[in-house]
């Protein structure tokens, strides 16, 4: 079996999801098929959120009745018999009321609601698609997500429970071929509606791909792959053919848009390729990631964007223990994950992405030493083949970047990657001279 997962623009209008469709049902192989919100639909449905949080039901009324507008017009595109079109605006009909009963509640919004409001999209455009597919005569079941996908205490996949409600859902629906769910929704220990976060769909796809072993997990978007370098800001880019898990997991971590962070760990630890498919042209051969590691190339570049430098200077760090564990701690308590470290006798610099509580974190670090930030800064991160009997990649990489000032260089924590940190200003240019050099 295959796990599918289709993004917000690949079911982006009644169009795409007749593609989406086509697609899916081109052979007869019995599928698992994730799908996100509607592009565009699960930013709304934040903003509706938004005026409820800021008590203004009034305008989310206002926000929820255009919404339910453009899923009018989808309706009427995408169904040609009446019966069909009839269950569409009735499943249309079902969710904009809880969105409009959630906005005329008396009760404080808080963020059960706002979750609650946030997992209609996907709700939407799965029952959509499901009802297409049975108009077209495909023997085709909706599965909800959230009597399956559960996450536990520490927020983390529940992957006991989900394998088995997973099952439990498949062997109550048994001889279907097309099986439709909700990417990005979820329930948490505590049976409320949650979700994955922001893209999470991606997630989904390989939490249900792992936990059935299933033979692939396909990932489609509207772009043909991971690129080995940036396609916005540099030219002739082209799509990797095969990345191993852990420089998928570098790139998409370190700005590769194609795919969410988290995605590949389930797949990497089931040991169940991930590929990265383009639905605009479905015959391209996309982006394969497995445990295959190709070496002696270098595969990709990618920039984070955002990224702040703190650097703590002390005397005391010097034949000292105990003294990066102080600093951690203050970063561990203020849940601020740190990307890149570099270190010095003296010194230590690391990198952040989210400034939040960066005040704080500094007041702290200042008992421990002499303090500078650095904002706006760029992580560039190079993938491939960068173990140490590879001699002179990691040098290219440095000599590549030889007329651009390099704030921070990390290199020998993976056998797969080195960052280096550099200015926003410098990021095109740094890209450009990589592509020209590594490509
Ligand atoms: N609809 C959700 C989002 O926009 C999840 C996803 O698309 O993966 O973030
Ligand atoms: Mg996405």
């Amino acid at each position: 079996m295959k796990v599918l997962k289709f993004g917000g623009t690949s079911v982006g209008s009644a169009q795409r999801m007749k593609e989406v469709s086509r697609l899916i049902t081109e052979d007869n192989e019995t599928k698992i098929v994730v799908l996100s919100a509607m592009s565009g639909t699960t930013n709304s449905l934040l903003e509706i959120s938004d005026y409820l949080y800021k008590r203004n039901p009034a305008g989310a009324i206002d926000k929820i009745a255009a919404l339910e507008k453009k899923y009018e017009a989808t309706v009427n595109e995408l169904y040609t018999k009446d019966e069909f079109k009839a269950k569409g605006m009735a499943i249309i009909a079902e969710r904009f009321n809880t969105l409009r009963e959630i906005a005329s509640s008396t009760r404080i919004f808080s963020s059960i609601e706002e979750r609650i409001v946030v997992a209609q999209g996907e709700l939407i455009s799965t029952a959509l698609v499901n009802n297409y597919l049975l108009e077209q005569g495909v023997n085709s079941v909706l599965l909800a997500a959230l009597d399956f996908m559960r996450t536990d205490k520490n927020a983390e996949p529940d992957m006991s429970y989900i394998k088995e409600n997973i099952q439990k859902t498949l062997d109550a629906n048994k001889g279907k071929q097309i099986y439709i769910t909700q990417g990005f929704i979820c329930k948490n220990s505590y049976n409320e509606i949650d979700n994955l976060q922001r893209g999470g769909s991606d997630y989904t796809a390989s939490i249900i791909g792992a936990v059935l072993k299933a033979d692939e997990i396909q990932i489609w978007t509207d772009i043909d792959g991971m690129h080995n370098n940036d396609p916005r800001f540099v030219e002739n880019t082209k799509p990797v053919a095969s990345l191993h898990f852990e420089e998928a997991a570098e790139l998409a971590y370190f700005g590769a848009k194609i795919l969410h962070p988290t995605c590949v760990l389930p797949a990497k630890q089931a040991n169940v390729p991930v590929k990265l498919l383009n639905t605009m042209e479905p015959k391209a051969k996309g982006t394969t990631i497995s445990t295959d590691f190709i070496e002696h190339q270098i595969k990709a570049v990618a920039a984070k964007d955002g990224i702040t430098a703190i650097k703590i200077k002390s005397g005391h760090m010097l034949l000292a223990f105990g003294f990066l564990r102080k600093i951690f701690e203050i970063f561990e308590h203020y849940k601020t994950p740190i990307d890149m470290i570099t270190t010095s006798e003296v010194g230590v610099s690391v990198t952040v992405d989210n400034t939040k509580k960066l005040d704080e974190i500094v007041d702290e670090l200042r008992k421990l030493g002499t303090v500078s930030v650095e904002k706006d800064m760029v992580i560039i991160c190079v993938v491939g083949d960068m173990r140490q009997e590879n001699v002179g990649f990691q040098a290219k990489v440095v000599n590549a970047l030889k007329d651009i000032p390099v704030r921070m260089i990390s290199y020998g924590g993976s056998n797969y990657n080195v960052s280096l940190l550099v200015k926003a200003e410098d990021k095109i240019n740094a890209l450009k001279a990589l592509s020209k050099d590594l490509f």
